[in-house]
Parts: structure tokens; sequence; C-alpha cells
């Protein structure tokens, strides 16, 4: 079990890949998983929330002139 920048519970590794490596929990990003084998950054699993709040204010005032 790890950790994500908003002391949620994530799992410490996902399923296996198919490149034959073990997702494995960014603890230094403090969100999304690693490739253990190739080192791919695995989605945005895990993305603190208040980064998603600051994209969503920063994405609204332009929504609101369309
Ligand atoms: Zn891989």
């Amino acid at each position: 079990m790890a950790f994500d920048a908003d002391g949620n519970r994530v799992p410490a590794t996902l399923k296996q890949m198919a490149c034959g490596g073990v997702p494995v929990f960014d603890n230094q990003a403090g969100y999304g998983y690693r490739c253990d084998q190739c080192f791919a950054v695995i989605g945005s699993v895990g993305q603190p929330r208040s980064r998603q709040e600051m994209n969503k204010a920063a994405s609204s005032p332009s929504e609101k002139e369309l």
C-alpha cells in the first residue's frame, strides 16, 4: 500500500502489463504509476485533487467566454 499526495491509500503496484513490467506507485511524484521495467508512466491514477481543481478553475473562465 502506498499513499498519494492527498494522503489517500492507493495500491503500491498494479497488474503486470504486456511489456512484462509491473506498474509501481511513484512515491516521489505522489501520484501515478511507473513501470519497473521500461519506466513508462501509467496514466494519472491518484492525481492530487488540488491539481484537478486547479485545472477546472483554469478552464472555467474560457468556457464562459465561449
Ligand atoms: Zn513497461
